[in-house]
C-alpha cells in the first residue's frame, strides 16, 4: 500500500489494483515503470502542447533556478523573467493591452477571476452585482468558487453551500442565459463564466453561433464575460493562441494555465482587459489578492521556452491541422455499436462518447492494453487531446487502437 492519495480516485480500487506509474515521456509517447510504451491520447491532463521530454525547457528552468528560483510578486517586487512573460502574454492577448495576474494553476486562475469581478463592480460603486453564472457540464477547477461555478453536480456534492450567488444555466442555449438575466436582473449579475469548449465535462463543442450570442448578451447587459481557457488556451483550439481570438470574443477576463508551460512547471495566468484593470491601476486601490508562487521565476522561464517552441515550430498551425486529422481518423468510430457519437472538428480535441458511460473505466484499461494512455471524461467520453507534435501516423495508430479496444 502506498502513501499517495490520488486526485479524483476511488482509492480502495487504486490500492486493490495498483497505480499506473508513468516514468518518462518523449513527444507524443509515455512509458510506464516497466518500460512499456503508450501513445499519450490526453496530453497528460490536456497540457503537453509541445510534447514530452523537451530538453530546451528543462535547460531554461535550470538556468533560471540557479540564478534566482523565485522571490516575490507582491507589492513592487518581481523578477525580470516574470515581467518579460507578462509583456509577451499581453502582446498575444485577445484584448490588446491586457494586464496579467499570475497564479499557480487553473483553479487559482478561476478563483482569482471570481473575486476580481466582484471587486471590480464594488470599485465602480455597484456592490449589488455579485451573482456569478456558470454552465451545466462546466468544469472550472476545484477551489471554492470554481467548484461552486462548475456544472458537474457530483463535484459539488458533500460540501454544503460553497458560495452564495452562484447559478448554473444550460450549457448550449444562449436563450437560457437571457432568461436568467431577465429573471434575476442584470443589476445583480457580476459575470458569466464560459469554457469555449466544455472540456472535463465531456468535450462538448459550442453550437454554431452560441459563443457570439452569449458574448453579445453579456455586453448588452453589462455583465463581465470570463472566458475559461485553461484547456483551450495556447493553441489547443487550433490556428490561434486562444479560442477567444478565433471567435472574436474579447473577454473581459480570461483564465489560463496548462498550455502556458505545457505542464513543465505549474503556472497559470489571468488576463484582465483594460476595462477591468483600469480602476486598479488608477492609484490608491489595492486588489488584496495574490499567491506566493504567482509569477514564479522558474515557471516563467518554462513558459518563455514553451512559447518559443510553439512559435518556432509553428505548432498553432499543427494544432489546426489536427482539427481535421482527428475528425478524419476518429469520426468513423461513431458507427461502432459501443459508441454513441464522436465529437470532433474544432481544435486539437475530440471525444469518443461511449453508449454506456459505465464502460469508461474498463475502456481505459482496454486502451492501455492496446498501447494508448487514455481517460474517460464527463459521462464516458474518451478524451483525445494529444500534444501538437503528434504525427498523422500516430493519430492513425491511436484510432486503430481505439477500434481494437472497443472490440
Ligand atoms: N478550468 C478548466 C476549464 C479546466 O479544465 C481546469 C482543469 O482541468 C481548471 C480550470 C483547473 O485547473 P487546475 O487543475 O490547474 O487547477
Amino acid at each position: 500500500m502506498g502513501a499517495l492519495w490520488h486526485g479524483f480516485a476511488d482509492m480502495g480500487a487504486v490500492e486493490r489494483e495498483g497505480a499506473f506509474v508513468v516514468a518518462r515521456g518523449d513527444g507524443a509517447y509515455i512509458w510506464d515503470r516497466d518500460d512499456n510504451r503508450y501513445l499519450d491520447a490526453t496530453g497528460g491532463l490536456w497540457f503537453t502542447n509541445v510534447g514530452h521530454g523537451r530538453r530546451e525547457i528543462a535547460d531554461a528552468v535550470a538556468a533560471q533556478l540557479s540564478t534566482l528560483a523565485h522571490y516575490s510578486n507582491f507589492g513592487d517586487l518581481t523578477a525580470p523573467v516574470t515581467q518579460e512573460l507578462a509583456q509577451r502574454l499581453s502582446e498575444i492577448a485577445p484584448v490588446p493591452g491586457s494586464k496579467i495576474l499570475f497564479t499557480s494553476g487553473g483553479s487559482d486562475s478561476v478563483d482569482t477571476a471570481a473575486k476580481l469581478v466582484r471587486r471590480y463592480w464594488q470599485e465602480l460603486g455597484r456592490p449589488e452585482k455579485t451573482l456569478l453564472i456558470g454552465r451545466r457540464l462546466a468544469y472550472h477547477g476545484m477551489h471554492v468558487a470554481g467548484t461552486a461555478l462548475g456544472g458537474i453536480p457530483v463535484n459539488r456534492e458533500g460540501y454544503g453551500e460553497l458560495m452564495p450567488d452562484a447559478r448554473t444555466v444550460e450549457w448550449n442555449e444562449a436563450e437560457a442565459l437571457r432568461a436568467l438575466i431577465e429573471a434575476v436582473g442584470a443589476n445583480r449579475i457580476a459575470a458569466f463564466f464560459c469554457e469555449p469548449i466544455i472540456g472535463a465535462g465531456g468535450v462538448y463543442l459550442p453550437p454554431e453561433g452560441y459563443l457570439t450570442e452569449v458574448r453579445r448578451l453579456c455586453r448588452e447587459h453589462d455583465i463581465l464575460f470570463v472566458a475559461d481557457e485553461v484547456v483551450t488556451g495556447f493553441g489547443r483550439i487550433g490556428g490561434s493562441w486562444f479560442a477567444s481570438t478565433r471567435f472574436g470574443l474579447e473577454p473581459d477576463l480570461m483564465t489560463t494555465a496548462k498550455g502556458l508551460t505545457s505542464g513543465y512547471l505549474p503556472m497559470g495566468a489571468v488576463f484582465a482587459a483594460p476595462r477591468v484593470a483600469e480602476p486598479f491601476f488608477a492609484g490608491g486601490v489595492w486588489f488584496r489578492h495574490g499567491y506566493t508562487y504567482g509569477g514564479h521565476a522558474g515557471a516563467a522561464a518554462a513558459a518563455m521556452a514553451n512559447l518559443d517552441i510553439l512559435e518556432r515550430e509553428h505548432l498553432l498551425d499543427a494544432s489546426k491541422n489536427l482539427e481535421s486529422l482527428l475528425h478524419e481518423h476518429f469520426s468513423p468510430l461513431s458507427a461502432h455499436p459501443r459508441v454513441a457519437e464522436v465529437r470532433s472538428g474544432l481544435g486539437a480535441v475530440a471525444a469518443v462518447q461511449l453508449a454506456d458511460p459505465t464502460e469508461g473505466p474498463a475502456m481505459v484499461k482496454a486502451l492501455r492494453a492496446q498501447g494508448v494512455s487514455g481517460r474517460a471524461a464527463g459521462q464516458g467520453a474518451l478524451q483525445i487531446s494529444p500534444s501538437f507534435v503528434i504525427t498523422e501516423q500516430q493519430v492513425a495508430d491511436m484510432a486503430a487502437s481505439f477500434e481494437r479496444a472497443l472490440g
